[in-house]
């Protein structure tokens, strides 16, 4: 076992400079689009891969917010019949009423998301608006609507800045391609 907590990353797709300066833009148009908005802005992070992300983009947004995090796990094949979404960890927070941004680390199939956002929906928010950092148009099954997507990648599996393969690297301040041989 390596000590090396960077083990095995064949090289930086996204460095730490270009994901701190997308956060920044994005926290910059979140900020603008809902300054005018009078309803609470609640921002949620889907666990885990969205707490690196959160953490900074949360900053970037300048007005009056509350956090919340909701975890939810896919289970089953990857078809559409079989594919089963299931909420482990529920926010505390109430959402209606307020103004809803899901955070989100990446988006592949769509599936996770479509399944939060119907979850999210049926309890009366006044809106719910979604933010991923990373986005696979390639692989996607299920159309999600998007607004704010900070990076479009090409489908190769990535690690770093929250995102993890069996748990590790969520550490790294980049976003890595990991090599083959470390799946193996
Ligand atoms: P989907 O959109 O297929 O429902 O699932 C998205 C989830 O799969 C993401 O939130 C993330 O946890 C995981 N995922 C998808 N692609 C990648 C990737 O390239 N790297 C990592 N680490 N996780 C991924
Ligand atoms: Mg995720
Ligand atoms: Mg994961």
């Amino acid at each position: 076992m390596s000590n090396n907590f960077e083990f095995g990353i064949k090289k930086q797709l996204i460095t730490k400079e270009e994901l701190s300066k997308k956060v920044k833009e994005l926290g910059e148009k979140i900020t603008c689009d809902f300054k005018d908005e009078n309803a609470p802005l609640i921002v949620i992070g889907l666990l885990k891969g969205s707490v690196v992300f959160m953490a900074d983009l949360i900053r970037e947004i300048k007005l009056p917010l509350e956090i919340d995090f909701i975890e939810a796990s896919s289970y089953g094949e990857g078809t559409h019949t079989t594919r089963e979404v299931k909420i482990l960890k529920d926010l505390r927070s109430t959402i209606s009423g307020k103004n809803v941004l899901v955070v989100e680390d990446i988006i592949d199939s769509g599936f996770t998301l479509k399944k939060i956002l119907q979850i999210l929906g049926s309890r009366n928010p006044k809106k719910v608006s979604l933010c991923t950092l990373l986005d696979k148009p390639e692989r996607r099954e299920v159309e999600v609507e998007v607004q704010y997507v900070g990076f479009e990648i090409p489908n190769e599996f990535v690690v770093g800045y929250g995102l993890d393969f069996d748990e590790k690297y969520r550490n790294l301040e980049y976003i890595g391609i990991a090599e083959p041989s470390v799946f193996e």
